[in-house]
């Protein structure tokens, strides 16, 4: 159920804000999702249809994904999350767990393991178009 409490999150905001902004209609919502999240999209999906239209809301959505950046706390260097540097089993780990990305990856300029997730979690709205 935790992609119907993200869906809410998500609507609420949207009527929220398009009633702040005076915006008639809302047309498109573009949705950013972190590579690392875990979600059901398929479900998150349509929990926001069945949600907007209690809401009143007939957006399109349109979904991206973030890529997943880290950065070491030691030395500063800032790297991308690639699935292909870890086995498929741990890369569907960290997909899940993001916590479990520091027993696998090191910082590839000094080594250290002690590294932050500063992109590529998370759901949040990018933008909305209203109209009317
Ligand atoms: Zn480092």
């Amino acid at each position: 159920m935790h992609e119907w409490a993200l869906a809410e999150a998500v609507v609420s905001t949207i009527s929220r804000i398009a009633s702040e902004k005076g915006l008639g209609e809302v047309i498109e919502v573009t949705i950013r999702i972190g590579e690392l999240q875990q979600i059901d999209l398929d479900a998150f999906k349509f929990a926001l249809e069945q949600l907007s239209s209690q809401y009143s809301i007939r957006a399109k959505f349109e979904f991206r994904e973030e890529r997943a950046e880290f950065r070491c706390r030691v030395c500063g260097e800032t790297w991308p999350f690639k699935k292909e540097d870890l086995g498929p089993d741990i890369s569907e780990a960290i997909h899940v767990i993001p916590e479990v990305a520091h027993a696998f990856l090191r910082c590839p300029r000094c080594g250290s393991p002690d590294f932050e997730v500063v992109r590529g979690r998370g759901i949040w709205i990018e933008s909305i178009r209203g109209g009317g």
